[in-house]
């Protein structure tokens, strides 16, 4: 068999999502070729799980161009940014929303300003903020109180917010829901994503409900949130002032989003739960050890949360599980080589390679 190689246009959200979104002739869309990522069915984990008959899919957003899903909403936020005809945008981020930002922003000539929280933030995520030309600040001080300088920068100065407070970022994200409803057909019976500010819960369920109204889906999700024991505010139903967590992407005290993730885990007969370090990194090795899906350690806690709830046979027979993997693993190389992978020098010969090989 011949394949023929087709020339394929490759489209962002907005253009391919439009009657879903606030936008019009009048809105510059600002593009990278976001979305559009893979739904990957996962291969060893149900059997790992002791789930038969019940298919795991992985949404793998580290395939988007700045390898996160903030592409998603980033393209809409900045989009309508430079329609309402600002000058510059600011974010306050653990890494990915900053990454995001700057590269929209580069794209279309808005000044862009990130503020970082002090240390815990991964390598990747910063140097992609300053090689795409951001204003990079970091604080003294952990995300949630970024995010408030952020709010009264806003509220003071004529800069645009580009934190999932801005409407049009939520909007933007809903467009991963759409996409799992394209290629599976429906919805599925379960989607399982990690739990931050809790933006892309609120979307994720705001995007199936909105889809089935407009009947290209029959049937809703119920909705599994998952956030770090160290920092699991929604789940202890209070503030954590000083959230800890080696999944730096979810190192939230105080979701900006409570009330969207509380309605989406409600509305669908869902719960939000909270996974360790332990688990989460147990997760992360597996996904890419097992199944070649190298993911943040952020993303793994989707994962880390289906294995908890596979262990109490929370899962019907037969359904399907959709995981979000929210971002990249190359993300953050320095928890990749926090384990005790050596490196092993050698003469250059066959027997001294098959020697450790073997060894
Ligand atoms: C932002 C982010 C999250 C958390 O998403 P929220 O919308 O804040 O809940 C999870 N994983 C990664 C990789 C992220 O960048």
């Amino acid at each position: 068999m011949v394949l023929k190689r087709v020339p394929v246009r490759k489209i962002g959200v907005i253009e391919r999502y439009q009657e879903f979104l606030p936008v019009s002739e009048k809105t510059p869309i600002i593009s990278l070729n976001e979305g559009n990522t893979p739904l990957i069915l996962a291969e060893a984990l149900p059997a790992e799980l002791g789930l038969k008959n019940v298919r795991i899919y992985f949404k793998f957003e580290g395939l988007n161009p700045t390898g996160s899903f903030k592409d998603r909403g980033m393209t809409m936020a900045v989009s309508k940014a430079l329609e309402e005809g600002a000058k510059a945008i600011i974010c306050a981020s653990t890494g990915n929303t900053a990454a995001s930002a700057a590269a929209f922003a580069s794209r279309c000539g808005l000044k862009c300003v990130v503020l970082i929280p002090e240390g815990k933030i991964a390598k990747g995520k910063l140097l992609q903020a300053y090689r795409y030309g951001a204003k990079v600040v970091t604080i003294k001080g952990n995300f949630d109180q970024a995010l408030t300088v952020v709010k009264e920068a806003g509220a003071k100065y004529p800069i645009k917010i580009v934190n999932s407070i801005n409407p049009f970022r939520i909007e933007g994200q809903k467009t991963a829901a759409f996409e799992i409803c394209d290629d599976l057909g429906d919805a599925p019976e379960y989607h399982a994503i990690p739990v931050g500010n809790a933006g892309n819960i609120t979307a994720y369920w705001r995007g199936y409900k909105e889809y089935k109204k407009a009947n290209k889906s029959e049937t809703l999700p119920v909705m599994l949130g998952f956030q770090a024991a160290g920092s699991a505010p929604i789940v202890l139903n209070h503030v954590v002032e000083k959230p800890e967590t080696i999944a730096t992407a979810i190192r939230i005290g105080n979701p900006a989003s409570w009330k969207g993730a509380l309605e989406a885990r409600d509305e669908s007969g869902g719960l939000i739960d909270s996974v360790t370090d332990e688990e989460i990194t147990w997760a992360y090795k597996f996904i890419a050890e097992r199944e070649g899906v190298f993911a943040e350690p952020a993303s793994a806690a989707a994962v880390a949360g289906v294995k908890k709830l596979a262990k109490k046979n929370y899962f019907k027979e037969g359904a399907r599980i959709v995981c979000t993997l929210t971002g990249s693993g190359l993300k953050d190389p320095d928890f990749a080589l926090s384990f005790d992978d050596k490196i092993v020098l050698v003469e250059p010969t066959v027997d001294a390679v098959m020697k450790v090989v073997n060894g």
